[in-house]
């Protein structure tokens, strides 16, 4: 159905999501520049390629998993990169799973769909990209239980649903270019505003004097609960097997949320929207990170409201 399929950026998250397409019996290439990472998928007898155009050159579907923005402009514009073997291409699908800003999304997904294609598929005239992040860490990439938020041609997504659930266990539509990747910030920057809405009000209500299991129960039964309240609670102690009650090791790390915060206040910036509260929540993730807690889950934004105090 999907031909052979290339993956680019095996680190965290990507060499996971290529292990389970693989498990699921695709015929898959890949591609880093770590040459340790490229060893261990050669080793498994994985075909390994040495650059983006190689990957190209010998993919029907192209699926990129790398840090940010610069390192998808790179695979796919720059020497060597997707676009630079000249046209027609032969992938007829290009699916980005980046965290990466809607601004380059589309204009990655413009210069894809300027290209043409070597096999012509029924009613394509080009090849199609979507942005496709992912939500859901390391454990979801490993057991096959991403959630897809998709941007772009819809009858792409439509053709490569199955692709994604052989990685993931939801995919959802989120209509043209750049969607995918507006969704997955403006999640991420919800979900950073509510950790420390709840990290804030817990530290105000323990200093006032109640403590942070009392609260959690009026929050989980009152106008305040959600996520950050009833399933990954900030305050060390008040719940198990969440990242507080270990002292923040594992989850989301700091330096990830402050990237998509970045991202969302860079996006604000570029269309002259007024997030004032996105600004705000850059700023202490920020200091977050240049204090050291840089690799630590984001709850522990709660200690943002101790630093500097005996707790
Ligand atoms: P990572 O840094 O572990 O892996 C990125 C990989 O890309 C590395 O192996 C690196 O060598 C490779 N790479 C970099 N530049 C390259 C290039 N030019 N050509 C080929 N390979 C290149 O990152 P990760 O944690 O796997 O995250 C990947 C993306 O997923 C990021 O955008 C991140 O924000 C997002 N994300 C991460 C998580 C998480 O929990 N780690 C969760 C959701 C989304």
């Amino acid at each position: 159905l999907f031909g052979r399929i290339g993956f680019i950026g095996l680190g965290t998250m990507g060499s996971r999501m290529a292990d389970n397409l693989i498990k699921a019996g695709y015929e898959v290439s890949v591609h880093d520049i770590n040459h340790n990472v490229m060893k261990m998928f050669s080793d498994k007898g994985i075909l390994t390629e040495d650059s983006p155009l190689k990957v190209a050159e010998t993919s029907d579907v192209v699926i990129t998993m790398l840090p940010s923005s610069n390192h998808v402009l790179d695979v796919y514009t720059g020497q060597n990169g997707f676009l630079s073997g000249g046209n027609p291409l032969r992938p007829w699908l290009f699916i980005d799973s980046s965290t990466i800003d809607p601004q380059t999304s589309r204009k990655v997904s413009a210069a894809v769909s300027n290209c043409s294609l070597i096999h012509k598929r029924d009613g394509w005239k080009a090849p199609a990209m979507l942005d496709a992040p992912v939500s859901g860490g390391v454990l979801a990439a490993e057991n096959g239980t991403l959630t897809f938020m998709v941007g772009g041609p819809e009858e792409a997504y439509t053709a490569s649903k199955l692709l994604f659930l052989s990685m993931g266990e939801n995919t959802i539509y989120c209509g043209g270019s750049g969607n995918g990747a507006t969704a997955k910030i403006c999640n991420n920057l919800a979900m950073a505003i509510s950790m420390l809405g709840v990290s804030e009000a817990f530290a105000l209500g323990q200093s006032l004097g109640i403590a942070a299991s009392t609260l959690t129960k009026i929050f989980n039964s009152s106008s305040a609960r959600c996520w950050s309240s009833d399933t990954y609670n900030p305050v060390p102690g008040v719940m198990d097997g969440v990242p507080s009650s270990r002292n923040y090791i594992g989850g989301f790390a700091s330096k990830l949320m402050a990237k998509d915060l970045n991202l969302a206040a860079a996006s604000a910036k570029e269309t002259g929207f007024w997030c004032p509260l996105t600004s705000q929540a850059e700023k202490i993730f920020t200091e977050l990170c240049n204090n050291g807690h840089e690799a630590k889950d984001f709850s522990c934004v709660f200690r943002y409201y101790y630093s500097g105090k005996d707790e």
